[in-house]
């Protein structure tokens, strides 16, 4: 007879668990554990947290209530919970980020002390970070070639959630309690197994509106074009092998597994390149010269409210606060218009994305950044500045998602709505002036990079 600890953090989930299915495979029973790290839970914005909250609180109704929480650092918590429940083996998924994986492997190193292994059975991507190299064994720094090397790869099918688990956790095992869960206002999307893949499948099947159409549609704010995934998957409550298992060879499927190959690249780029998440990877772009003092500080305070006066800048903004999600084309031009447009750091952005989006991830946002930012892998060269209005006018051509999110601007005709004030129209009452010029911080930004030599 021997007991196992499954240790939970972000996939959590039953299905397509393999960690969870060898625990529960290689020993007689299993005592589920999540536990509550402070220095997570600090970095964390409250949405993120509060969806945290629901979806562990979904997991542990799933189990019949049997997830133990803990409290405290995992180097302490894991290994006094070995010894209380006289475990032979802890399984986890392995995670590639920069602080779960130093965490890990402390932990790891504290159990080994007295026998017990800290077992890693798969990750959250398709293909495990680290995994694919070139030909001479070096890594790619080009998503193209990382995605064909990545497609040729291939990953497992998706696994069942096991039958009749043989949990023994709470209340048997001593639980200190759910984390408490930060109050945010508004409502969080599915956070549970059945509801993601209900969601999931809903836009599946939606046919040329949902992923039929996704080549057509992905990059327009107004629809509903996307899959609306980050979620899930930032948390595990989906894996992304579930998804890929459910497309097919079309032209629409191949850029919807394009862009699950652009998380996975991303992972692979920050397990390689730690400190890429708060740093340039390029280093040559840290002597760019960048804004500071009061005025830098106060335009920052003005994207960060969706007060830029550029009506699709300050759209993607009140998006960001009011649901905690964001458009990827609008995630582009905020970015773009943030460090090229107002000249600051794309750490200030980064920063603010991760306190507000619920999928909040430090590779895809670090990296999303460093992309626009020109200061990153593949990056967009620095010289293609994001023109805020007429990337309105192409990805909103009809106003419809300004007029969602910026009321101000709702009533204006469709033909001045992304450049209000321009064409020889007025700004309409209540609603901002632009902050700065495009066309004159176009050539600011031009001229900074040329500096650089
Ligand atoms: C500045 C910036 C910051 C970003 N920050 C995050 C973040 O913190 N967390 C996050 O999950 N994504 C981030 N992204 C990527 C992307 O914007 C979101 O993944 C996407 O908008 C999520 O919506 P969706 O699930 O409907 O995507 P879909 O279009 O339905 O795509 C399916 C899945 O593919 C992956 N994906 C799609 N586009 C990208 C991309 N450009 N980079 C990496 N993965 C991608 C996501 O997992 C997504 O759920 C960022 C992009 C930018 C430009």
């Amino acid at each position: 007879m021997t007991r196992a600890i499954m240790w939970f953090r972000r996939d959590l989930r039953l299905a397509d668990n393999p960690a969870l299915l060898a625990a529960l495979a290689e020993h007689t029973d299993v005592v589920p554990v999540f536990v509550v790290d402070p220095l997570l839970m600090s970095r964390s914005g409250a949405p993120r947290r509060a969806y945290m909250c629901d979806a562990l609180n979904a997991l542990d109704d799933s189990m019949g209530r049997a997830l133990v929480y803990r409290y405290g650092d995992p180097l302490d918590v894991i290994p006094a919970l070995v010894a209380e429940v006289g475990a032979s083996a802890v399984y986890a998924a392995r995670d590639f980020a920069p602080y779960g994986s130093r965490r890990d492997d402390a932990v790891s190193v504290r159990l080994e002390a007295s026998g017990v292994p800290l077992r890693f059975v798969g990750s959250p991507y398709a293909v495990n970070p680290g995994s694919i190299t070139k030909d001479d064994g070096t890594s790619y720094s080009v998503f193209t070639p990382f995605s064909k090397r990545w497609l040729a790869h291939g990953w497992d099918r998706p696994l069942d959630a096991p039958r009749d688990p043989n949990w023994v956790g709470a209340p048997t095992v001593p639980c200190e309690g759910r984390p408490p869960r930060p109050e945010v206002d508004f409502d969080l999307p599915a956070f549970d197994e059945r509801g993601v893949h209900a969601q999931w499948a809903e836009f599946r099947d939606r046919g040329t509106d949902g992923l039929d159409g996704y080549d057509q549609r992905r990059n327009d704010p107004g629809v509903p074009g996307t899959s609306r995934m980050s979620i899930a998957l930032r948390w595990g409550i989906v894996h992304p092998r579930q998804l890929l298992a459910d497309l097919h060879g079309t032209r629409a499927h191949d850029v919807y597994r394009s862009e699950i190959a652009w998380r996975e690249f991303y992972g692979d780029v920050l397990h390689r390149f730690p400190d890429s998440g708060w740093r340039n990877l390029n280093r040559k772009m840290d002597a760019m010269v960048h804004d500071e003092g009061p005025v830098a500080e106060e335009r920052f305070a003005a994207w960060c409210r969706g007060e830029t006066g550029y009506p699709i800048v300050d759209a993607g903004m009140r998006e960001l606060k009011q649901t905690g999600w964001m458009h990827n084309r609008v995630r582009m031009i905020v970015a773009s218009f943030l460090v090229k447009d107002l000249h600051l750091p794309w750490q200030w952005g980064a920063r603010h994305f991760m306190a507000h989006l619920v999928d909040g991830d430090l590779a895809s946002n670090a990296h999303g950044w460093q992309w626009t930012a020109g200061t990153g892998t593949d990056a967009a060269p620095y010289y293609r500045v994001f023109n805020p209005a007429l990337q309105g006018e192409r990805y909103d051509p009809n106003g419809d998602y300004v007029r969602r999110f910026v009321p101000e601007v709702a009533d204006l005709p469709t033909s001045i709505i992304h450049a209000p004030g321009g064409k020889g129209g007025a700004v309409p009452l209540g609603y901002v002036a632009p902050i700065v010029d495009h066309a004159v911080e176009r050539d600011e930004s031009l001229a900074r990079l040329k500096a650089l030599g």
